[in-house]
């Protein structure tokens, strides 16, 4: 179905109650999820050390041992928390699938004055487009579902012999039809999982794909991470070869490059919106809070030129991202992060574009193109 015939819903945003005009979207967190199934990243038998201060993953190995098997299945709960905020994975910890408490967790989000979220859950990760639907109406939060396929752990078996067209149509698909059977569509193509070091040829496909859809359709991409360094820009390199505008394009998660600021302003030379979309997740153990030092040089960026390219968000994702089980829920911008960049100097107007001005500009269709 890739070619000509795209519906046209340029200048409308596409929720998944519908298309909505984008100045109704206010408020909006870009990159978060409500139901996720994360389990194959975080296996039983990889072991987790501290190394420069930061929590690092070993690789798998088969040399797990017997006696602390039971942890990783073992229901998350006060008991154990301390353990999978530290050391231990526990396999329930990266599964999101509890709607009543979906629905409990995002109306708190909108009690503390939020409007949209940007659900980023994509292919492979157990989307559910109908759940998304019933926490909206039930939240009466505007939720924008994503698609794209997700990092190559999650990868179809049969991702090597897929071709671009292939994927492309899947893709295109969600954007025009909906997911499934559901008729519920996808109003942004993302997370399109690129974790590179080095980058795969089935990344590079996924992210052509990714990027011919959101010629085809006119919607907005996300990138998850887009590999590591100078990578960057050969990802970027793809989806401008394919005729995507890269002012339509995410670059997610660019939280660590807040110690490789000239990278960063790199990226928004090229035109993309930068996101700090991981705060309140704090990878440190001996170096300052990321978190901080992002709060600390987004008043820098603003002063360069680039508040109109800057998005923040959470990437809730776990059980312990939740207020329900201790954390800091899907409101932390809202009630700390926020009132912490107005202590920096940052003003209403600036948090606006921000959090407001840029969501509605990117999350707005643009005409399709064949
Ligand atoms: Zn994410």
């Amino acid at each position: 179905m890739t070619g000509p015939g795209a519906p046209n819903i340029a200048g409308k945003a596409m929720t998944v109650l519908g298309a909505v005009d984008p100045g109704d979207l206010g408020v909006t967190l870009t990159h978060e999820h409500i139901f996720i199934d994360l389990r194959k990243t975080h296996l039983p038998y990889r072991r987790f050390f501290v190394e420069d201060g930061r929590l690092v993953a070993d690789p798998p190995d088969d040399d797990f041992p017997a006696t602390e098997l039971h942890l990783w299945e073992a229901k998350l709960d006060l008991s154990n928390m301390h353990l999978a905020r530290n050391v231990a994975p526990i396999s329930d910890n990266y599964f999101l699938d509890d709607e009543d408490l979906a629905v409990r967790e995002v109306a708190e989000y909108k009690r503390h004055g939020g409007n949209t979220i940007v659900e980023m859950t994509s292919i492979g990760i157990k989307r559910d487009p109908e759940a998304l639907r019933r926490v909206s109406k039930q939240t009466g939060v505007h939720v924008v579902m994503g698609t794209a396929y997700y990092q190559r752990v999650y990868h179809p078996d049969d991702m090597d012999s897929r071709t671009v067209e292939q994927l492309t149509d899947v893709i295109m698909r969600d954007v025009t039809v909906g997911v499934r059977e559901s008729g519920i569509r996808s109003g942004i193509v993302g997370e399109v999982g690129i974790n590179g070091n080095p980058l795969t040829d089935n990344e590079l496909k996924s992210m052509r794909a990714a990027a011919r859809a959101a010629r085809l359709t006119g919607a907005p991409v996300c990138i998850h991470l887009g590999g590591v360094g100078e990578e960057k820009h050969r990802v970027l390199d793809v989806a401008a070869d394919e005729g995507v505008d890269l002012e339509r394009v995410i670059m997610g998660h660019c939280d660590d490059l807040v110690n490789d600021m000239p990278l960063l302003y790199e990226l928004l030379e090229r035109g993309v919106y930068a996101a700090f979309d991981n705060l309140g997740r704090e990878p440190e153990v001996v170096t300052p809070s990321r978190t901080a030092l992002i709060a600390q040089a987004i008043p820098g960026i603003i002063d360069a030129g680039y508040a109109n390219r800057l998005l923040i968000s959470q990437d809730v994702c776990w059980k312990m991202h939740l207020k329900a089980y201790g954390g800091l829920g899907y409101s932390f911008l809202l009630e700390r992060f926020i009132p912490g960049l107005k202590t920096l100097g940052v003003t209403d107007s600036h948090i606006q574009t921000i959090m407001v001005d840029n969501a509605r500009r990117i999350l707005t269709f643009a005409a399709p193109q064949d």
